[in-house]
């Protein structure tokens, strides 16, 4: 029998052993770093957004736990190519959906493959390796002066 289980941990072991996009973005005009001092995952996001307000390439590099790894790449792959605007409600659609009840379903249309990660709010404390390329990717595109921390 089909289980959503298996797939979902199927998706995290293939990225978190190659994770897509990972390695320095040269030259990029945007880039932080974040840091989870829960689980010690540390990550350095960089992105380069053109005029139209574009995610034209974005890429990271860190150490961390197969979550955090896995949902930088699944983020990185999923980002490539878009606006901010889709940033900003993925962002949202993510956050929601790491938080959310056990019971609510994400929204698989908005999400995409991102919701593999759904499995997180079984372990609370693992949602903040899965949101934490998002703080940092913000913190990158806001240009924040302090890294991002998910405490
Ligand atoms: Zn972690």
């Amino acid at each position: 029998m089909f289980s959503l289980g298996d797939l979902y941990q199927q998706v995290i072991i293939d990225h978190t052993k190659s994770p897509r996009n990972f390695g320095k973005l040269d030259p990029c005009n945007h880039d932080a770093e974040g840091y989870n001092p829960l689980c010690g995952d540390q990550l350095h996001v960089y992105v380069q957004v053109n005029d139209s307000n574009i995610i034209e390439n974005i890429k990271f590099e860190g150490q961390g736990c197969s979550i955090s790894t896995a949902s930088a790449s699944l983020m990185t792959e999923s980002l490539k190519g878009k606006s901010l605007a889709d940033f900003e409600r993925l962002f949202d659609a993510f956050h929601k959906m790491a938080t959310a009840d056990l019971s609510e379903q994400p929204d698989q249309d908005v999400l995409g493959k991102l919701a593999v990660l759904a499995g997180v709010k079984e372990f609370p404390s693992r949602i903040k390796c899965a949101t934490l390329c998002w703080h940092t990717l913000k913190s990158a595109i806001d240009d924040a002066a302090e890294p991002a921390r998910t405490e």
